[in-house]
């Protein structure tokens, strides 16, 4: 046995061990089901490995050829589900279904009617690269784009795309196309190079998705420590972390932050109820995330105080701001209150070139201080 047909004994074990991988990944994960998809993918792949190598060619019965192939359309099919579930691209089970049905009958044919071994790899092999291929351009229509799915488009699509000159090119040079039997085939070139080939591509397929997948669980995990509970918005540690990212980023273009504070938010809490007071902290928060443009942030920092940073604003555009958003708190109509007033009071602060995010802060909770004492419903600063 050589280097390279003991190398493609490998390709079912890699299958298994990724089918497992991902089963006890989706046995945590039970709210993706595109893991649960990926390990049956790769539990099919394996399987068509292990038939195509094992049950053996028999002349018009077909079971090698046609277990393998319906394996193998499944696995594709299985993986492309995924991954364009993955990233919210539904409705692809009927094409999936259309195109491996085509697949098959054109296999089929070329078996049991018309037996070619030289035209089934050319189906087999065409088909495989046009559904990679389609698969990457249906990605395209994910309505949002991490880098990890760049990574994946191109892995897929070059995927796809490597079938066609491998297929023509290997079976040119290797056995002229009418003289290629069951017996040379399994010794030719090109069964070795296909099956090399798969080893590297499944590997690269798999690994990628396990780390968009990986990539994917960090983020809700991220999303879910730095934000709020009640709102919209980040708490102080995701507040924090992100301002100063967004710092970092300004190059000397002006930044604001806003404090905004209820008032009286005890007498609400003690008249209404503590519900009563969520409701309104609910409120608020939403409010608060309707002005807020693409590189604004904002987060709820204590109970019912709240702190929005505006990298590239002024004092003036930060006032004005504030200023809106009092207008609208005070005529906000909360079902809870049951007619009573609710307002809030602003603290506006603009950051001095190099200033820590801490220092800034702290200026405009001094406004807001300020607001407070000269009679609350009102911006200083
Ligand atoms: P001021 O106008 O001076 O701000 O008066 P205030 O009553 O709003 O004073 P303060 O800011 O000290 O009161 C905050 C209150 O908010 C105290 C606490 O009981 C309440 N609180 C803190 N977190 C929550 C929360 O998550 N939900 C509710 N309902 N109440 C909260
Ligand atoms: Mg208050
Ligand atoms: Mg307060």
């Amino acid at each position: 046995m050589t280097p390279l047909r003991l190398f493609i004994l490998l390709n079912p074990a890699i299958g298994l061990v990724f089918a497992t991988v991902f089963v006890v990944l989706w046995l945590n994960q039970r709210n993706r089901p595109y893991i649960l998809m990926m390990a049956g993918a790769s539990a099919s792949y394996a399987l068509a490995v292990t038939a195509q190598m094992t049950i053996p060619a028999m002349p018009r019965i077909g079971l090698n050829t046609m277990t393998s192939a319906v394996l193998y359309q499944l696995a594709l099919s299985l993986f492309v589900d995924a991954m364009l579930t993955r990233v919210g691209v539904v409705g692809n089970r009927r094409w999936l279904l259309g195109i491996s049905a085509v697949i098959l009958s054109l296999v089929a044919y070329f078996f049991y009617v018309d037996d070619s071994l030289s035209t089934r790899i050319y189906v087999q092999n065409l088909g495989a690269g046009a559904m990679l291929c389609f698969a990457a351009l249906r990605l395209l229509a994910a309505p949002v784009w991490k880098p990890i799915d760049r990574v994946l488009f191109w892995v897929v699509l070059l995927t796809g795309l490597h079938f066609l000159p491998r297929t023509v090119m290997t079976m040119r040079v290797d056995v002229p196309a009418g003289m290629i039997t069951p017996e040379n085939f399994g010794r030719s070139l090109f069964y070795s190079a296909l099956g090399f080939a798969l080893v590297i591509l499944a590997l690269l397929l798999c690994l990628t998705f396990l780390l968009a997948v990986a990539l994917d669980i960090f983020d809700d995990l991220r999303r879910e420590r730095n934000g709020d509970s009640l709102t919209p918005l980040l708490n102080r540690r995701g507040f924090e972390e992100e301002a100063d990212r967004r710092l970092v980023r300004l190059h000397g273009a002006p930044a604001s932050v806003i404090f905004c504070d209820i008032d009286r938010f005890k007498s609400i809490n003690d008249g209404h109820g503590h519900a009563a007071g969520d409701e309104v902290i609910r409120a608020v928060g939403r409010l608060i995330a309707e002005e807020l443009r693409r590189e604004d942030i904002a987060g709820r920092i204590g109970g019912e105080e709240f702190v929005i940073l505006l990298p590239q604003s002024g004092h003036e555009d930060a006032r004005l701001l504030a200023e809106r958003l009092r207008a609208r708190i005070a005529e906000l109509h909360i079902g809870a209150l049951a007619g009573a007033t609710l307002t809030a009071s602003f603290g506006v602060a603009e950051a001095g070139p190099n200033e820590p995010l801490d220092e800034v802060m702290e200026r405009a909770d001094d406004m807001l201080y300020r607001a407070k004492r000269g009679g609350r419903n009102r911006v200083e600063g």
